[in-house]
């Protein structure tokens, strides 16, 4: 007997041209894996170019070098692309140190990367929403923010917190006319960077049972579980969601 079969369901992101910055790497490149995995054709950037390259592999992804502190490559991106549906914003830096161990170039490195780059970058992508009266717009902030106050996190924190207040504006200016923006706040995730700033601490095993010490569930969060969240936000799964801190934190701001 021929039973009908139920249709192969199609990616929560099929059809959907997204870009991302900081993709060679942890959360990023997690993300830019998944939203290929769903369907999207994933415009994937980062200023490394070889480790980005490794993304060809993947279908539906294409990598670009981009340094999204530069304003016109970041506008020649913008020009090059005909439509978006989604931005997720990723790229950052960690400074560690109290206020007094931030030296003035450190505050202005972490703000020009931290947030400006959003800043350019929504700018620039923003009009070709607004011309298709859609667009989900992902930025990545962290709980290290306006959610908690963290030791040695004093440039970095203020910097955080700046990307869920222009999270929260562009949401509230363009909400009318099909534009949904939100951010991810997530605690620690297990990435190359973070292990480097273990291993650059002077005691790297104590500083490891430092992060693990303060998550609640003894261990960090993986990049995959990072970006099952940003394939909802990038989906329109999320589209009645707008201006809110996703917080993926294993409870640690509890
Ligand atoms: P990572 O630090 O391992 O990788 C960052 C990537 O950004 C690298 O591939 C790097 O080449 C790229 N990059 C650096 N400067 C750039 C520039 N000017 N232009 C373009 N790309 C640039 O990444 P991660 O740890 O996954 O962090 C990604 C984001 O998530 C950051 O914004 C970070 O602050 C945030 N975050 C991370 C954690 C964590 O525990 N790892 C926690 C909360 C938030």
């Amino acid at each position: 007997m021929n039973v009908p079969k139920v249709p192969r369901e199609m990616g929560r992101l099929d059809g959907k041209v997204i870009v991302l910055s900081a993709a060679a790497q942890g959360i990023g490149r997690a993300c830019a894996i998944a939203f290929g995995k769903e369907g999207a054709r994933v415009i994937a950037t980062d200023i490394n170019e070889e480790k980005l390259k490794e993304l060809e592999q993947y279908s539906g992804i294409e990598t670009k070098v981009l340094d999204v502190t530069q304003k016109v490559q970041v506008e020649m991106l913008a020009k090059d692309i005909e439509n978006i549906d989604v931005l997720f914003n990723c790229a950052g830096f960690v400074h560690h140190g109290t206020i007094l161990d931030c030296e003035d170039k450190d505050w202005d490195f972490t703000m020009n990367l931290n947030v400006r780059s959003m800043y350019l970058m929504i700018k620039a992508f923003l009009p070709k929403m607004l011309t298709q009266k859609s667009g989900h717009i992902i930025n990545m902030s962290s709980v290290a923010s306006s959610i908690k106050g963290v030791v040695n996190r004093c440039a970095y924190s203020s910097s955080k917190a700046a990307v869920i207040g222009l999270t929260k504006s562009v949401a509230a200016d363009f909400i009318e006319q099909g534009i949904v923006c939100n951010c991810v706040c997530p605690g620690t995730v297990d990435t190359p960077s973070l292990r480097d700033r273990i291993q650059a601490r002077p005691n790297p095993q104590q500083a490891l049972k430092d992060f693990l010490g303060r998550q609640k569930t003894g261990r960090m969060a993986t990049a995959e579980e990072v970006a099952h969240l940003c394939v909802y936000l990038a989906s329109d799964e999320s589209a009645y969601v707008t201006g809110k801190e996703f917080i993926i934190d294993g409870g640690w701001s509890l």
